[in-house]
């Protein structure tokens, strides 16, 4: 991090900032110019608020050299990391999955007979929501603990691993058995969620906030990682922006921006991406050719009748098709 200092600091000032700055534990280099002091800050600098120092009298302009987030830097881990999410499904470092399921588990029969359907077609982990962030207080909120047992039942019966959705750290107990927990662009930045996580040792599928950057959905990545849980997946799921033809804008760049900024694996909704079913095929294929480490859409066996989301969602012969096109595309994006 380098501090430029507006001309016409006395020494006394320089000397107090300096101390300041090696009571954090940084070293500091000091080069006076004709004009301008510039304070070259050496060591960790995370943890240095830089809109405090910015907004310091003596202090004309702050530059960060390198990125905030530590844990979740490419540049401290080369290798991309690979997240085991059970016995032989890996995602990231060269391993991909296709996630598939409702929005929403509605009933035994809809989850079970769902994941038959989408593990046959080859999807290898299942969606579907039990605890349901919903714009409106009245729209189906989930069914909730008992939505979680279904997935599982669902699980036992498939061998499917599963995803689902947290809202509250309270909650947590009823995870004890979910494969990968689901952390949804609402709570991006509810860090006290984010810190819970951490303490777990469980696969996190964090997904990118409405109106985040790709800065602080590694931020959030890193709120996880600083508990040492390093098991975290990134998900663009769409973001908002001016456009209305869409239900969001989905930010296709950020699987090579993450790819160089980050180690984790990178999963691509299109689902909430486009909130179109007819969408979901191109932005699918898409991702699997800018080299998304996984897709995740939402399938529903009568999306006309869903509780949430239907118009997003693909029936198990739409999900079939797009599998067998992800995978073509995957094997020329391989030669
Ligand atoms: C979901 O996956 O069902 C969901 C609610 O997603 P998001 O948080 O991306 O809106
Ligand atoms: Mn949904």
């Amino acid at each position: 991090m380098v501090a430029v200092l507006k001309p016409g600091v006395t020494q006394q000032q320089i000397d107090n900032l300096t101390a300041w700055f090696k009571s954090k534990g940084l070293d500091v280099h000091i080069s006076v110019g004709q004009y301008h002091t510039i304070l070259g800050l050496i060591g960790d600098t995370s943890k240095i608020d830089i809109e405090l120092l910015e907004g310091l009298d003596m202090i004309e302009s702050v530059k960060r050299i390198t990125e905030p987030f530590k844990s979740a830097n490419r540049k401290f881990h080369p290798d991309d990391t690979c997240v085991e999410i059970a016995d032989g499904i890996r995602i990231g470092g060269g391993h991909f999955q296709l996630i598939a399921g409702p929005c929403s588990v509605e009933s035994p029969e809809q989850i079970l007979g769902i994941a038959e359907s989408v593990k046959a077609s080859g999807a290898s982990i299942l969606r579907g929501g039990a605890f349901k962030p919903r714009t409106s207080p009245y729209d189906f909120q989930g069914l909730r603990a008992e939505g979680i047992e279904l997935l599982l039942e669902a699980k036992k019966r498939t061998g499917m691993p599963i995803i689902t959705e947290i809202m509250n750290q309270n909650h947590l107990p009823l995870f004890e058995e979910v494969d990968i927990i689901q952390v949804g662009a609402r709570n991006m930045q509810n860090f006290e969620l984010l810190k819970e996580l951490g303490m777990t040792r469980k696969p996190i599928l964090l997904k990118r906030g409405l109106a985040n950057t790709l800065k602080e959905l590694l931020m959030s990545a890193e709120y996880i990682m600083a508990g040492g849980n390093n098991k975290v997946i990134l998900c663009e799921r769409g973001i908002r922006t001016f456009e209305t033809y869409t239900r969001n804008t989905l930010d296709l760049s950020a699987i090579p921006m993450l790819r160089e900024l980050t180690h984790l694996p990178i999963v691509i909704d299109p689902s909430h991406a486009t909130g179109i079913a007819r969408l979901v095929k191109p932005m699918a294929l898409a991702a699997a050719a800018a080299g998304a480490d996984g897709i995740m859409i939402e399938v529903h066996n009568d999306p006309q009748s869903a509780l949430c989301d239907g118009a997003q969602s693909l029936t198990p012969d739409q999900f079939r098709d797009v599998a067998e096109k992800v995978r073509k595309i995957r094997e020329v994006v391989a030669q």
